[in-house]
């Protein structure tokens, strides 16, 4: 696998359910169309040139000694550390990745600091001997596998996914479900309720629209959809005992 040195990798995110963050890796082989936000701002940057250079993606060899500098500089102000933002830490096809990722999780966890990760590859079961204040999460935006053949090719198959995320909670772990970006019908057509049924089990939902693609503006009755998605997401995380965080702008009062 490819790899790059950085100079700084703990990072404060500005993001509205986020604390400290960590990317360490270049890329992603997950090469989701949504369009990828870190794929378009990592372009912009100049950091890669192409989406065939995004998906083919680079580790950040000097991750750990980074690590060993930072935590003790920002220690103090560090409630946890989401793995990751712009990049997925379990991702498929690249075990070296897992492996950092796990290892960042051990060094975090040395000092007490919670990890929370997010994935739309298969949570592995050695993180499952990690601190059980650690928390995982998946993404998790259908079960139709030929919209994720076209929207996230190199993912892991959806069933996979929400069997991995059972296993963690079955572990004694926190989990969650990112239903985020949320495609409208005429990407999709499929039933919310069908997807949450399955994740009963999950201490929390984040429930996000679809944002940045031309193919969005296109359904006139988005914002009526949003807020009825919304609807549906709040009531079945209050009938299941599940915290719920709704993505500002996802609802509206304009429809
Ligand atoms: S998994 Fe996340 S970082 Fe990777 S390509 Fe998809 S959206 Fe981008």
């Amino acid at each position: 696998m490819k790899k790059v040195t950085r100079k700084s990798l703990l990072y404060k995110t500005g993001v509205e359910y986020g604390d400290y963050t960590i990317n360490h890796v270049l890329g992603c082989s997950h090469g989701c169309m949504f369009p990828c936000y870190a794929f378009n701002m990592a372009k912009r940057f100049g950091n890669v040139k192409s989406y065939q250079e995004w998906i083919e993606p680079k580790i950040v060899s000097n991750a750990l000694e980074l690590l060993d500098k930072e935590i003790p500089k920002y220690r103090k102000s560090i409630k946890s550390v989401q793995l990751s933002f712009t990049t997925d830490p379990f991702m498929v096809g690249y075990p070296e990745v897992s492996d950092l990722s796990i290892k960042i999780i051990n060094r975090l966890n040395k000092d007490g600091i919670k990890a929370i990760t997010l994935t739309k590859g298969i949570i592995p079961e050695e993180v499952l001997n990690t601190s059980r204040y650690n928390e995982f999460g998946i993404t998790l935006v259908s079960l139709d596998e030929s919209f994720r053949k076209k929207y996230e090719p190199g993912t892991a198959p959806y069933a996979d996914r929400i069997e991995s995320l059972r296993r963690a909670h079955d572990a004694g772990f926190k989990t969650w479900v990112s239903i985020e970006p949320y495609p409208t019908p005429n990407i999709v057509k499929q039933n919310l309720s069908e997807l949450l049924i399955l994740i009963p089990f999950v201490d929390y939902i984040v429930f996000g629209k679809w944002n940045y693609n031309k193919i969005i503006s296109e359904y006139k009755d988005r914002n009526k959809y949003y807020n009825e998605c919304a609807d549906l997401v709040i009531s079945y995380c209050k009938a299941n005992n599940i915290k719920c965080h709704i993505k500002d702008g996802t609802i509206t009062n304009n429809i």
